[in-house]
């Protein structure tokens, strides 16, 4: 083999076959060692190789966005419309058909741009992470930046970041569906295989794209980005979203079916007036045109769309990241929240404060990361190192770790697992550092953490090379493993009696739990099997860690209580440590506690029954969580899950709403989630939650904004072709009307602030239909006031003497007055608006008026406009009439809401 460097040769290395080579091989052609890349090489590589990362799948160009804009059966209507009022010469009409249809599309596509753009960039929120070795140093990166020679590391639950070359691998299972199509998972090994093996059967190699679902892996990345196998079959990833929700989906329907219903009432009045009242045919195509503009919802879609990308626009701001867009309105209606504890109510900053041995409890000083402390008995500070069984724990806290403990500037963080971390501070408080760990007391082998089997153990030689086994877990599981413990006169057989009540007594206090033991032999094959850690062991400690709940978490489980929502946490931990922090939380008070061996124990049955009244789960496993949020919804709850490891996956499927943590989340829960927590806090659900309310009331009330509009429109042409009166609105009077007020006002509403009670109401039915029979009564009221005010205004100016074209121009003025005044009403379904909150507290709703007025002044004044609409000047009087009349509208509005929020009527209504 020829030693250039490796960037010269781009193209051969895309030929080679990796999975024919063995580890020296791949190492000489990549140019790298067991201490990873160093620095300027990984730069240099990115230079030549570029990010690893798949071209982002082909958009549609924005030609076709903009043709697509039409694809809509409303504005299909409006361009016929358009057709025949310009073969009937009707010009100035088709032009305001054509307009309205055109400032649609426009306004469409620029909403729908906007609504993509938030989308990509929380998208790009969720970029993958990889765990990499460079320059002999472990690094969390973004998966973007490997390069081919990188010296990375992979664990259950992650995805595989690029193409990789195995060198170790620990009980690696891959599944490799994304590639293959093959849902089982893979046994991977690190032999080599024939040249022309195909990709599902190149055993040695990971592939980009697929994920690990258990064991523990290291490997050289071969080939990143678009020379990765999933780059060349060009398969993009699947998360790619639709802008559509079932409520989005209904409403399209809704507006379908009003399409055909007004279509039909149309042809129904052009038919009558014709055949029965014989009224010339192109007259009364005229009115027919008059009814379908006004009816007609056009700019429903778009709005809808933008609601929904602020929503979830505005979530992302504050760390919940949707990944699907359903779980939006999902969110609004969940009724029970399943939360983790560990990192999601607690801070996970954990600190080890006791350690009980077998003949002392001995406490440990200081907060945090910073590893100063004392040790000391009844307050008395002592050295450890008089405690042998004290020392070996210690020790064994920090041999059987995987944390790494950093210092930067004075500041100590851990990268790992806290409980870990929490391990190695003790250790370092007595002098005991990972790299002392390590250069004394070298590891052989590893049996890594999983929440399964609820252990972790590790297997070294000390500096006589003996062999030591040493594991640490869930004291239950440890127990079982020991036969004898250490004492200050040697090792004697074990007391389970008192270490049981050791361990009921430090977990009643909160503190989290771990049990220490050692074995002094070496495994019976090799390397280390779950066969070693049956019996044998020697305890030395129990280890008391508190981990504090999370101030906001408190907050936030009060709130969702007062929303009506049951908070239950699911754990790992002990079920007195967990009841301990429940207490605090207040989640379970005065309730039982379940623990994972009694679900277990229930069929599902039984459990449906008791899962309502039991709030804080103990001793679980991933699979209980499963069977959890089937009984919860076998019970008619809508269930938020939180979930961080691959065995999570399905229960994250399952649950109405699936939320994986984005910090210590694997990629597999989180590509099986519907959102995804930034900051892994339980306060961000309640948050998002909340959001998920907003989003839905907004939507809601943009609706029962914006029928009655169309619905007062199509009365007063109803009214005034029922009863023979000249046409108070002409088509492009009516399009007028629409263009200004429902692209404009109708907007603002997207802004809307919450409700100041939106919390304090219980979840809504996901059953509850849209359009209630209370929807129907205010639309169908507002309609008629609409009509009232409008039509109203118009016969009369027409009985007092003023030209028709006047008091057009006074009825138009006065039904955009009346839909600005509603606006203002429409702020708050049921509260009264006669406040300053109420009146001025959504700034884009005073905008959207101002900027309603100002066009309204332009189409009464210029000229321009007087000309293409007939409208005419206006005197202070007949401004103020016009204004009256949508001031009647709003008082009326106002009084229909008290009546509603005074009498019975209110449970009646809000419960609809
Ligand atoms: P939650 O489900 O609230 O996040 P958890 O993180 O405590 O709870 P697990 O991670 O499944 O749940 O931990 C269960 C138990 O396993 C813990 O109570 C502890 O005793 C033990 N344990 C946790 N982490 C480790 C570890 N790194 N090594 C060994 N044992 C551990």
């Amino acid at each position: 083999m020829t030693d250039h460097r490796v960037t010269d040769h781009t193209e051969t290395l895309q030929q080679t076959a990796w999975h024919a080579l063995t580890l020296p091989e791949v190492r000489q052609i990549l140019h790298t060692d067991s201490a990873g890349l160093k620095t300027d090489e990984v730069n240099d590589r990115f230079a030549r190789f570029g990010p690893n990362s798949l071209i982002p799948p082909k958009r549609r160009g924005p030609l076709l966005r903009l043709l697509l804009q039409f694809h809509n059966v409303l504005l299909y209507i409006m361009i016929a419309a358009a057709a025949i009022t310009a073969v009937l010469g009707h010009w100035v009409d088709t032009g305001v058909l054509l307009a309205a249809v055109i400032i649609n599309v426009i306004i469409g596509f620029i909403q729908e741009g906007k609504a993509e753009t938030a989308l990509d960039s929380i998208r790009a929120m969720l970029s993958p992470h990889a765990t990499v070795i460079r320059d002999g140093t472990r690094y969390e990166i973004d998966a973007a930046g490997l390069v081919p020679g990188d010296l990375v590391l992979l664990a259950s639950g992650d995805r595989v970041p690029a193409d990789i070359r195995l060198i170790s691998v620990k009980e690696l299972q891959v599944e490799e569906a994304a590639l293959t199509g093959e849902s089982l998972p893979v046994r991977k090994r690190i032999e080599t295989a024939l040249p022309d093996t195909l990709p599902g059967d190149r055993y040695g190699m990971a592939f980009s794209g697929t994920l690990v679902v258990y064991g523990q892996a290291s490997g050289i990345v071969v080939a990143t980005g678009s020379a990765t196998e999933l780059g060349k079959i060009n398969r993009l990833l699947e998360d790619t979203q639709h802008l559509s929700t079932p409520l989005l989906r209904q409403i399209d329907h809704f507006g379908f079916k009003l399409a055909v219903f007004i279509l039909a009432a149309s042809a129904a009045t052009f038919l009558l007036g014709t055949l029965w009242r014989n009224h010339a045919p192109a007259e009364m195509f005229m009115m027919a045109v008059a009814l379908i503009a006004s009816a007609i919802p056009e700019g429903l879609p778009a709005i809808m769309t933008v609601t929904l990308a602020l929503g979830v626009q505005r979530m992302a701001r504050r760390n919940a990241i949707i990944r699907r867009l359903p779980a939006v309105e999902a969110l609004g209606s969940v009724t029970v929240i399943c939360s983790d504890k560990t990192g999601t109510l607690t801070r996970n900053e954990m600190t080890v404060q006791r350690i009980v041995c077998a003949d002392h409890t001995i406490d440990v000083s200081g907060v945090g990361y910073v590893p100063t402390g004392e040790y000391s008995i009844d307050g008395h500070t002592i050295d450890p190192a008089h405690y042998p069984a004290l020392t070996l724990a210690i020790r064994s806290g920090v041999l059987c770790n995987d944390a790494l403990l950093r210092e930067k500037d004075g500041l100590w963080s851990v990268e790992g697992d806290p409980t870990e971390g929490a391990l190695l501070i003790l250790g370092a408080k007595n002098g005991f550092s990972n790299h002392h760990a390590n250069t004394a007391w070298p590891r052989r082998d590893v049996i890594p953490f999983e929440s399964q089997h609820s252990f972790m153990a590790t297997y070294h030689h000390d500096n006589e090379n003996e062999p030591w086994i040493f594991v640490k877990g869930a004291p239950e599981r440890i127990l079982d493993m020991c036969t004898t413990q250490l004492q200050q006169n040697g090792k004697q057989p074990i007391d389970i009696d008192y270490w049981q009540r050791m361990v009921s007594a430090t977990a009643a206090k909160g503190l989290r739990l771990l049990a220490l033991a050692c074995k002094r032999s070496a495994p019976q094959e090799d390397s280390l099997k779950i066969n070693d850690m049956k019996t044998g062991f020697t305890l030395l400690a129990l280890v008391g860690i508190i981990d504090p709940p999370r101030e906001e978490a408190v907050q936030a489980v009060a709130e969702c209580h007062r929303a009506g929502i049951r908070v239950k946490m699911i754990t790992g931990d002990h079920a007195e440590t967990a009841r301990a922090v429940g207490a605090q939380l207040a989640i379970g008070a005065g309730r039982p506690v379940l623990t994972g061996m009694e679900i277990a124990a229930m069929d599902d049955d039984t459990l449906r029954d008791i899962v309502m009244d039991v709030d804080i789960f103990a001793r679980t496993s991933p699979e209980h969580k499963l069977r959890l949020v089937k009984a919860l919804q076998a019970g008619g709850q809508v269930v938020a899950m939180t979930g961080d490891g691959v065995n999570d996956a399905p229960a994250l499927k399952r649950a109405d709403v699936g939320v994986a943590m984005g910090m210590k989340g694997t990629e597999a829960a989180k590509e099986a989630s519907d959102m995804v927590l930034a900051d892994d806090n339980f306060a961000t659900i309640a948050y998002a939650v909340r959001e998920g309310r907003v989003v839905y009331d907004n939507l809601k009330k943009f609706i029962l904004f914006m029928l009655p509009t169309n619905g007062g429109e199509a009365l007063v042409i109803i009214a005034a072709i029922l009863f023979e009166f000249t046409l108070p609105l002409t088509p492009a009077q009516v399009l007028w009307i629409n263009m200004v007020t429902v692209s404009t006002l109708g907007l603002a509403l997207a802004f809307e602030p919450a409700e100041r009670n939106i919390m304090n109401h219980r979840p809504r039915s996901p059953k509850e239909a849209l359009l209630s029979g209370f929807f129907v009564w205010r639309v169908l009221m507002v309609s008629v006031l609409m009509m009232i005010g409008g039509l109203g205004l118009f016969l009369w100016e027409q009985h007092i003497g003023v030209s028709t074209e006047t008091a057009r121009t006074m009825a138009v003025n006065a039904i955009v007055m009346s839909e600005m005044f509603y606006l203002i009403n429409s702020r708050h379904t049921f509260a009264s608006v006669l406040h300053l909150e109420g009146l001025t507290g959504n700034r884009y709703v005073l905008l959207a008026i101002v900027a309603c007025l100002l066009l309204q002044i332009t189409y009464t004044h210029l000229p321009t406009m007087q000309s293409i609409f007939n409208s005419t000047d206006l005197t202070m009087l007949q401004w103020c009439k016009s204004i009256a009349a949508g001031l009647m509208v709003f008082c009326v509005i106002e009084i229909e809401k008290s009546v509603i929020r005074h009498t019975r009527l209110a449970s009646v209504v809000t419960s609809a």
